[in-house]
């Protein structure tokens, strides 16, 4: 069965969406440690980040970097950490995380309330700076 991700990338779950590229698909984190927390996928649907074979692991690194990027440009914050878990949801992805406190990186911090319209706002400002790298 498809993994949750599989169906965002192929459009039959919402999001909201942040960058697409051949390879790599990225959009908000629905329970964000902070404004503008991004999944980084692999259009590929491998469970674990480290079973990737390395053509797919560099590009997802690139890919996640000028997302980083785009998100450092546009959201404030200290910097754009990045965290693997992959407990919750097996499909690969890196986590990005604009965070102004560095609690913000820990998987266990409270998560922000952060209503429909203001992540679309943020979506959509992201994914323009996308488009410009
Ligand atoms: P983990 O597998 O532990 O790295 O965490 C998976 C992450 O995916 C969690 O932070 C969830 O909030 C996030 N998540 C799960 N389902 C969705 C979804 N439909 N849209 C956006 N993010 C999701």
């Amino acid at each position: 069965m498809a993994s949750i991700f599989s169906k965002i990338i192929a459009g039959e779950i919402p999001c909201y969406k942040i960058a697409e590229d051949e390879h790599c698909f990225a959009f908000l984190d629905i329970n964000p440690l902070a404004k503008g927390h991004t999944l980084c996928v692999p259009k590929k649907e491998v469970d674990y980040i480290f079973d990737l074979d390395d053509g797919t692991f560099l590009q997802l690194q690139a890919f996640s970097k000028k997302v980083a990027k785009a998100l450092d440009e546009t959201i404030p914050c200290i910097r754009v950490g990045s965290l693997v878990i992959g407990t919750e949801v097996p499909h690969a992805h890196i986590h990005l995380i604009p965070f102004q406190r560095e609690t913000q990186m820990a998987i266990t911090s409270a998560k922000m309330k952060i209503e429909a319209e203001e992540m679309k706002a943020i979506a959509d400002k992201v994914y323009q700076a996308f488009k410009n790298i």
